[in-house]
């Protein structure tokens, strides 16, 4: 039975990061993962701290810049559809429309989105597991169908975002604040691999909380499209995604999602012969190749290569 919390509104950010510099305190966004995790045991909080209603904290601001800041209660349909982003930022437009469920995305914020747990059957069970606080993997010989071929090991999970997937590309930043005050990081850096940290995914520490996501000026236009492979054609994770931008400026950025434990940006030199353009049909293959060179799937995952590269032979012809 799920032990019982406090549910607290924060009126303020200050409140509701004093609220939260309280031993077990979380931060809440919609709560479509967070009140499912917590009723599967992955959590045992004293109180969840809802951050929707802070004034303005889903905002989406052009700063003086030209940046755009959007605010982390934010909801992922809402960015769907958003006039500015789908223009300029399309590549994160058309991500945020095929995640989940028109609810799903009703309801969930782009905060919550990129920090929401990952899919894993084992982690999600409460089956011992490294994510869990064992000392091994069930899944490397278990079932892995849906897991990492890259960047893998000792634990296997897929950052299950498809927003975080586009903003890779888009070079995007997160702002991060605690009572200790605000940093910036790279979402390149937000994400860690489970060889550097196990028991989460992303650098935040208690009591910190995602604020905002800032978009350069320098990503918006050009060429931008995001593909999802889904096994089922409505309202599922990815199997594999890919998210690429040609910017104004030549810049080429392809990332790929489903595919390893945080968004995977392919090798820079591969984007830097995307980025010369003129490729004919054997290079656009070989190219596709090179980027999954150093796949290592495991024992029921292996399709996941053929996916890879097919995104990414279609993304290639689309950005050259
Ligand atoms: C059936 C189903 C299908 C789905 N399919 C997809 C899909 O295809 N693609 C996809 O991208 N997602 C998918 N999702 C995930 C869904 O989009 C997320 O549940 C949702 O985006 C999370 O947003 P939320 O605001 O509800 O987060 P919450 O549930 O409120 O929070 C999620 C986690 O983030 C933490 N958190 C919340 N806000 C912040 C913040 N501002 N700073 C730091 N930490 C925070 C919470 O403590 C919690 O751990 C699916 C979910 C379900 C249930």
């Amino acid at each position: 039975m799920t032990s019982p919390f406090v549910y607290q509104r924060a009126a303020s950010i200050e409140d509701a990061l004093a609220r939260l510099a309280e031993p077990r305190t979380l931060p809440m966004g919609g709560g479509t993962d967070l009140l499912v995790s917590i009723d599967e045991g992955l959590y045992t909080p004293d109180a969840v701290v809802d951050l929707r209603e802070i004034p303005a904290s889903d905002s989406v601001d052009l700063r003086e810049d030209g940046s755009l800041r959007i605010g982390a209660s934010a909801r992922i349909e809402q960015l769907a559809g958003h006039a500015l982003i789908r223009e300029q930022y399309g590549v994160l437009a058309q991500a945020c429309a095929v995640v989940a469920t028109p609810a799903l995305r009703e309801m969930g914020t782009l905060g919550g989105n990129l920090c929401q747990r990952p899919r894993c059957w084992y982690f999600r069970r409460g089956i011992d597991c490294y994510k869990n606080g064992g000392s091994s993997c069930p899944a490397r010989d278990g079932e892995n169908q849906y897991l990492a071929i890259l960047d893998g090991g000792p634990c296997f999970i897929v950052h299950p975002s498809d927003p975080a997937v586009a903003l890779a590309a888009l070079n995007a930043e997160v702002e991060i604040r605690s009572t200790k005050g605000e940093r910036v990081v790279a979402i390149e850096d937000f994400y860690l691999l489970p060889r550097e940290r196990v028991d989460h995914e992303t650098v935040l520490q208690p009591g910190e909380v995602v604020t905002a996501i800032l978009l350069p000026a320098v990503a918006a236009g050009g060429r931008q499209r995001y593909q999802k492979l889904m096994q089922r054609e409505a309202w599922d994770f990815a199997l594999v995604s890919i998210a690429g931008c040609r910017r104004p400026d030549g810049d080429v950025r392809i990332v790929l999602g489903g595919v390893a434990p945080r968004p995977w940006r392919v090798n820079s030199s591969i984007e830097e012969d995307v980025s010369s353009g003129g490729l004919d049909e054997d290079t656009v293959t070989t190219l596709a190749e090179r980027a999954m060179y150093d796949a290592e799937p495991l024992s029921k995952n292996g399709y996941k290569v053929e996916l890879a590269q097919s995104l990414l032979r279609d993304a290639i012809r689309f950005l050259a």
